[in-house]
């Protein structure tokens, strides 16, 4: 009986594993599909002056919905990339579409910064600079209001490599953000002698600042340090105005969250700004 039932979970464990792998395989040929026929779409959400209010810029955020898997989230399809390298052609790809999309805006007079999330894999590309001075010489984009994102994690990964890689972007002109600021582990010492912008604090730190007072001494004190390391602050998640009034209060530069607005089509930002200035 009990051998009986041992093997009955294990074959609901196996086939539960096929059926992961098998989605997982389905998910990157329909990723690679969708690559190759214009399936993808980036999607802008604001970044606001915390002080006035005003959007200064925007983050691209890649979207994908599938005509039979419906929308993937992009956590799910970038990590799949990451894992088979299609992550490159999709980064490039993203890179291309953003600076197009900046070039049409900074035609069209909008002064508007758009920032772009770059990958691991795509970080350690020895010719990632001559890619994005490539693609900003193609598009007519302006370098200096261009923003790299790379997360806390991938950036001391190889602290080296990413100060070669800084390096070469400040000297196109590129800003640099640091992603998903607090999860990962930045030794201070590393922290001032990278050519950094930017801090964007993780989500985590703001979600629940309303609730936990530990919360809000870390908030004040990562503001201050970055403050004193002569970097823009932005704060990540912001949902309600309580936490955008507490990130007033303690002086962070900028924001982003659904209390302003979510990420949205390139076609509908003119009107956002409108309404928002309005
Ligand atoms: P991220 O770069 O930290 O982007 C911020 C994420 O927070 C976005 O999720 C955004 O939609 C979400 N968000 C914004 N405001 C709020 C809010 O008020 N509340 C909550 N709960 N969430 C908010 P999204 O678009 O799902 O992207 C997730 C992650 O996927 C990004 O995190 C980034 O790491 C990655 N990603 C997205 N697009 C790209 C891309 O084009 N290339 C690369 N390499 N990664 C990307
Ligand atoms: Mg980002
Ligand atoms: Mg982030
Ligand atoms: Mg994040």
């Amino acid at each position: 009986e009990a051998k009986h039932s041992g093997r009955n979970t294990y074959a609901f464990f196996s086939q539960h594993l096929d059926a992961q792998v098998h989605e997982e395989q389905r998910l990157q040929q329909r990723l690679q599909q969708a690559l190759g026929n214009d399936g993808l779409e980036l999607h802008y959400q604001p970044l606001v002056d915390v002080a006035s209010n005003r959007v200064i810029g925007v983050e691209a955020l890649a979207r994908w919905t599938d005509s039979e898997l419906g929308p993937v989230a992009p956590t799910r399809f970038i990590t799949s990339a990451e894992a088979t390298g299609l992550i490159l052609p999709l980064g490039e790809w993203v890179i291309s579409e953003a600076c197009e999309q900046l070039a049409q805006w900074s035609r069209a007079g909008l002064e508007l910064r758009v920032a772009i999330n770059v990958s691991a894999m795509q970080f350690r590309q020895h010719d990632l600079v001559q890619r994005l001075g490539a693609i900003l010489e193609a598009t007519g984009a302006p370098p200096e209001r261009l923003e790299i994102e790379v997360t806390e994690t991938v950036a001391m990964a190889d602290v080296a490599l990413t100060r070669d890689q800084l390096r070469g972007l400040k000297a196109l002109g590129i800003r640099v953000s640091l992603d998903d600021f607090g999860t990962g582990y930045s030794s201070l010492a590393y922290l001032k002698s990278l050519p950094i912008d930017k801090l964007k604090i993780d989500r985590s730190f703001i979600v629940d600042i309303d609730q936990e007072p530990e919360s809000e001494m870390i908030l004040r004190a990562i503001v201050h340090l970055g403050h004193s390391l002569g970097l823009t602050l932005v704060a990540e998640g912001v949902e309600t105005t309580a936490q955008r009034d507490f990130l007033r209060m303690i002086g962070c530069d900028l924001y982003q969250g659904w209390v302003h607005s979510s990420a949205m089509a390139g076609s509908a930002v003119r009107d956002h700004l409108h309404v928002a200035r309005a």
